[in-house]
């Protein structure tokens, strides 16, 4: 064989070694991940951001037919700003039985173990394909990986499953909360502060949509259903940032803020979306320009993740099941792109090696032990996939 190999390990240490985080180019992985495909004879395709310094990859493994699966994983990480390292963070260091490095567990691992078995996928006799998906800029907001949904089927037949594999300690997650984030511009108008009526003051304006997002919230945490799988079993709300004024005697003229829900499965975003635009239009709007009649608020949408949602009968989770022999599923607080998968029409769960709770800390890690259980999973997929009634 021609192909360059790597074991699991080793293509983790690769992987780790690039500094992707979100707000740097991911484009030197993608190269070697290419350059590694071409050694394997591996069909792949590029979904590049408009500034041409991210992108996502798509790779296919086996027969050119539809009903493949694809392995979906975001290949930037959080940064490591800030945070206290035992060592580099984008050296994999192996100790005691765990792997350390920034995205061992938010989910290079996945990736790397899916990447270093290509040449097993390619001897097996695939009756389906394997695909795998590699997104950018899913740690700010799932914003890299719309574009590879959207032209998945230009590139490849129709797949019938999505495995997303982030840290679930290779449990079967069939059901996550979206996240929903907003950005709020007030401008009202200026004035000393002695004459507030000649002015419109566009903090006093934030402070009002900011008691209504309390009082959504509030809402939400009462009406929860006790039989709720997530914590909290309810629609959360938060209002992350706010920036208004300039001084204590000065009316503002400008406030901004921004905010997020995230919405349990089955709850409804657009209501909660009705509530503040009709709060916006007929109560804050009016308000400033009672005084003020050119005042402006304006929000933008920031990052939509949908939730993943339960599926009945689902093929994604029946496979899962099957691979990991679990006979039940989980959810997660956690949002991903499974939701986005899902919402076009894909069967999808989340399912990976290591566990949330190592992700985005300073000496993040997965312990050796989940590798394999990866690796595992990863052969008894190829398996299925060629003999796809066992
Ligand atoms: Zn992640």
């Amino acid at each position: 064989m021609t192909g360059k190999v790597f074991s699991p390990l080793e293509m983790i240490e690769r992987l780790v070694s690039f500094d992707t985080t979100s707000a740097k180019s991911n484009l030197e992985l993608i190269a070697f991940v290419e350059d590694y495909l071409d050694s394997h004879g591996i069909r792949h395709h590029r979904f590049a951001n408009s500034e041409g310094n991210k992108s996502n990859l798509l790779c296919s493994v086996g027969p050119d037919v539809k009903g493949g699966i694809v392995l979906s994983g975001h290949s930037d990480v959080v940064p490591v700003t800030d945070q206290a390292w035992d060592s580099d963070p984008f050296t994999a260091v192996a100790k005691d039985g765990l792997l350390y490095g920034r995205g061992t567990a938010d989910m290079k691992s996945f990736l790397a173990i899916a990447l270093a078995m290509v040449p097993t996928f390619k001897e097996s006799k695939l009756t389906k394909p394997i695909h795998i998906a590699l997104s950018y800029d899913e740690e700010v907001g799932c914003l890299g990986v719309g574009s590879m949904i959207e032209g998945l089927k230009d590139v490849i037949p129709t797949p019938s499953i999505v495995l997303v594999g982030e840290p679930t300690s290779m449990q079967v997650v069939n059901a996550h909360k979206g996240v929903f984030g907003f950005h709020t511009t007030i401008d009202g108008q200026a004035a000393h502060s002695s004459l507030p009526h000649l002015g419109a003051s566009a903090n006093l304006a934030a402070g009002r949509l900011v008691n209504l997002i309390a009082d959504l919230a509030e809402e939400k945490r009462q009406s929860a259903s006790a039989d709720c799988p997530f914590e909290p079993p309810y629609t959360t709300f938060n209002v992350g940032q706010i920036n208004g004024g300039t001084a204590l005697n000065i009316v503002p003229r400008h406030c901004e803020f921004v905010w997020e829900f995230r919405l349990l499965p089955g709850d409804d975003a657009q209501a909660i979306i009705a509530r503040y635009e009709a709060a916006v239009a007929e109560e804050v709007l009016p308000y400033l320009r009672a005084t003020f009649p050119a005042a402006q608020i304006t929000t933008r949408s920031i990052c939509t993740v949908p939730p993943l949602e339960p599926e009945e009968n689902g093929a994604a989770e029946a496979l899962a099941c099957h691979l990991t022999g679990a006979n039940a599923t989980n959810v997660v607080a956690y949002g991903t792109e499974g939701g986005m998968f899902q919402a076009a029409g894909l069967s999808t769960v989340v399912c990976g090696p290591g566990s949330i709770e190592q992700a985005h800390k300073p000496n993040e890690f997965i312990a050796l032990s989940q590798v394999e259980a990866c690796e595992t999973f990863m052969r008894k997929l190829a398996a299925w996939l060629s003999h796809p009634s066992t």
